[in-house]
């Protein structure tokens, strides 16, 4: 074959398959420690032992088999059958409750569960042309992104900067007849703090409205934390006036990822979720969820995960995780410099700083030059810049070593001093417009910054990712949101460049 006939990025010779286990073990090395109980976003690990083994060995029996058709394949039916009942009694649904009929449909994420949930909701009122959406800014990015897919409308509704729930009638007043949904959360991500869900049903309910509450991240803790005692206001289907809620099971239901349930009080709710197309020589077509050819795998996984935890595995998890999250939030409340953004009503540990002298976002790379991972989260809308803690159960036994390492990464911080921008790229970086961005500009700041120059240029897969990333925050906290969106853009376009 001449170089010319070559696919390119295919090896001309099949690689055995020990050697391609190798090399994405070699790659998986980079990543951040999936399990350890170190890690506070992205991954949810309950520190379950076997629980690995069970889902990888569910995932392979049913990686192959296609969501597209239930009648070909009613193995999948039935387990997603499974989890949606699973969920809607857990979240007060079912017999016996006061939404006796709900019904569900299993998804490959929170944003899909979202972008369905708006979905519905605008194509249950064909009859306006310009349908909008109500959700407080503290609200998950992905009902942007659904507005935005959807040509939706969005209409943010502001937080109070202490309680960071919004006022009910601020909810209210931002009902249009134009609105077709008003969402709210349990609990919002950045700060894990649960929306008065029983007060916003309630005036969209009084405007006619759907009411979706996004339990995505808290549907499957806050069932629990309730039962071990915790004061968790009503947010579930128990609320008159919620018509849908998501769950992702990836989170903490600890199902390896692509699996989230999208509920709905009743089947009529859900009709304007399915599209469904005859108008076409092939196999009819009816899809409940965005995806249509849609992998086994991740259903089965989740299933296993669910039967083999069980009632009394969830509990014991959720009893870890919680007195995980009060080690953690000790430990900030200890250090001076340091406060709780909210006195932690789920599963979320979220601090800032109140002292200029230390830097969260410098901070964050000593906590992660030690080996703790945790997010940060930029300045926005006068909210402070934040350091958020996903806590899992298998955070548990690591507590006793945080407060020691939060100490000593303090310390380090102070010691480092602030991270301080050139004032000439403080000002553009106030000043530029997203428009004004021309590719030499943003190659310059990434070469600048040590960033991404040159990611297309590696020879292996593995593009370079930098390990320091506070002067990056530092430049997008500085910018307005328009140009954090156009920098973060440019900057993931660099790394996602074809290996040859
Ligand atoms: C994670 C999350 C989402 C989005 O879920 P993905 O699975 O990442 O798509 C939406 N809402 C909340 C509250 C979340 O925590």
């Amino acid at each position: 074959m001449s170089d010319a006939e070559r696919a390119g990025g295919l090896p001309v010779e099949g690689v055995p398959a020990e050697r391609v286990l190798d090399e994405i073990r070699g790659l998986r090395a980079l990543d951040r420690p999936t399990h350890g109980g170190r890690l506070f976003a992205y991954v949810y690990d309950p520190g379950v032992a076997g629980l690995d083994e069970l889902a990888q060995a569910a995932y392979a029996e049913s990686a192959h088999v296609n969501g597209l058709d239930p009648t070909a394949f009613p193995s999948l039916l039935a387990m997603e059958n499974a989890l949606v009942g699973a969920a809607a009694g857990l979240l007060g649904g079912g017999p016996g409750t006061s939404a006796p009929d709900v019904v569900g449909s299993v998804t490959s994420g929170g944003t899909e569960s979202l972008i369905l949930a708006v979905k519905a909701a605008r194509d249950a009122r064909p009859e306006l042309t310009e349908p909008r959406l109500v959700v407080p800014v503290s609200a998950h990015a992905a009902f942007a992104k659904a507005a935005h897919y959807l040509g939706v409308a969005l209409d943010p509704v502001a937080v109070d900067p202490v309680t960071l729930r919004p006022a009910v009638q601020d909810v209210a007043a931002a009902i249009r007849p134009e609105t077709v949904l008003v969402a709210c959360s349990a609990p919002a991500y950045a700060h894990g703090v649960v929306d008065p869900v029983a007060q916003i049903a309630a005036v969209a309910a009084a405007a006619g409205v759907r009411c979706h509450v996004d339990a995505c991240f808290g549907g499957w803790t806050l069932p629990w934390l309730r039962r071990l005692g915790a004061p968790v206001p009503p947010f579930d289907f128990a609320v008159d006036g919620v018509t849908s809620i998501s769950v992702d099971l990836h989170k903490y239901a600890y199902a390896p990822k692509g699996v989230s349930v999208l509920l709905h009080r009743n089947a009529a709710l859900r009709a304007p979720q399915f599209f469904a197309y005859a108008d076409w020589p092939g196999y009819t077509m009816v899809n409940p969820v965005i995806a249509s050819t849609r992998s086994g795998g991740p259903i089965a996984a989740a299933y296993a995960t669910l039967r083999h935890l069980g009632e009394d595995g969830y509990l014991e998890l959720a009893r870890r995780t919680r007195d995980a999250v009060t080690g953690l939030a000790d430990a900030v409340r200890g250090t001076d410099g340091l406060r709780l953004m909210a006195e932690p009503e789920s599963t979320v540990v979220c601090f800032t700083a109140d002292d200029p002298g230390l830097d969260l976002f410098v901070l964050v790379d000593e906590l992660t030059a030690r080996g703790w991972h945790t997010q940060p989260q930029l300045s926005y809308a006068g909210l402070p810049a934040s350091v958020h803690l996903t806590v899992t159960a298998a955070v548990a036994p690591r507590v006793v070593e945080f407060a020691p390492a939060l100490a000593e990464a303090v310390a380090a911080t102070r010691a480092a001093g602030p991270v301080v921008l050139p004032p000439e790229l403080l000002a553009l970086a106030g000043t530029l417009t997203p428009e004004a961005l021309t590719p030499e500009l943003i190659a310059g700041l990434a070469a600048g910054l040590g960033l991404g120059a040159g990611a297309g240029d590696t020879d292996g897969p593995a593009a370079p990712v930098p390990d320091r990333m506070a002067v990056v925050n530092t430049l997008l906290d500085a910018a307005p949101v328009r140009l954090r969106e156009r920098l973060l853009t440019e900057f993931v376009s660099l790394l996602q460049r074809p290996a040859w």
